[in-house]
């Protein structure tokens, strides 16, 4: 059994009137449970209403994303604590730094950035009062830095707050960072498997087993063979099978160990 620890199921790319048809095709493949991450405030409720639709296979971690920082309501962090009162969270997130797209219409690049970092900061602090751990996700269009700022922050909860990095598209040297400096986590989507991305497949065939999980980022990024398709949880499959390749282990060792991780990552037993 294999957990899909980051997919967007309340995104209008999923028919919603179709819900038991992705849960039912993500379990024939061994897709047993999937962790379902609400960015946007608009999207809070849909997702947590997934987790109360299929409870005991569909999990719930909220947040806000950075591309929507200059969106959020000066009482975001309040409703979202309050949020966590009634509809038990997996973690906070997804939230990070996108310095990918550009900033937006009356922002400077540098204010929006900054803007991102003090979001991120509060998102921690709430995870920390909640007792759970975060969901990042960091993007440049060229170099680190979004990365860089991410784990300057991290790093002044490490012991308190584990962060995932999502997504995980970088180097080794790097992945060794997030486990030595915060004891956090990676989790690999379907990028492993793209022919143009081989770096990603050597760090998810590195990392030490305690340190990985699996993830679709599903409407999007479908894996190989089937890229350029929408993605659904189903598809985890796929990656599970090219990164256990890659690491020469096999599959059921594989998905017990990232399953493991998951549980105590987001604390599953106890959602
Ligand atoms: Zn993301
Ligand atoms: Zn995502």
């Amino acid at each position: 059994m294999i957990i899909d620890t980051h997919c967007h199921l309340a995104s209008a790319q999923f028919d919603q009137s179709r819900r038991e048809t992705y849960v039912q095709h993500a379990l024939r493949e061994g897709i047993d449970r999937m962790i379902t991450l609400g960015a946007r405030m608009d999207d809070w409720e849909a997702n947590t209403a997934w987790a109360r639709q299929f409870p005991g296979a569909v999990f719930c971690a909220l947040g806000i994303h950075p591309d929507d920082a200059h969106d959020a309501p000066a009482d975001w962090a309040d409703q979202l604590f309050r949020k966590a009162q009634d509809v038990p969270l997996a973690a906070i997130g997804e939230t990070g730094l996108d310095y990918f797209h550009g900033a937006p219409q009356g922002w400077e690049t540098e204010q929006f950035h900054r803007l991102q970092q003090d979001l991120l900061e509060r998102h921690f602090d709430l995870a920390e009062r909640l007792g759970l751990n975060i969901v990042l996700h960091t993007r440049d269009r060229k170099g680190s830095a979004s990365f860089e700022d991410a784990l300057a922050i991290a790093r002044n909860y490490a012991g308190r707050v584990r962060p995932v990095f999502h997504c995980f598209i970088g180097n080794t040297a790097q992945a060794m960072r997030i486990f030595d400096e915060l004891d956090g986590m990676v989790s690999f989507t379907g990028v492993a498997t793209f022919k143009n991305a081989p770096v990603v497949a050597e760090t998810a065939s590195w990392c030490p087993e305690n340190r990985i999980m699996l993830e679709t980022d599903s409407p999007y990024l479908s894996p190989e063979p089937l890229r350029g398709r929408m993605n659904e949880p189903a598809h985890l499959i796929h990656t599970a099978r090219f990164i256990a390749a890659a690491r020469g282990m096999n599959l059921e060792d594989l998905a017990h160990v990232t399953t493991r991780n998951a549980e105590t990552f987001y604390n599953l037993g106890k959602v």
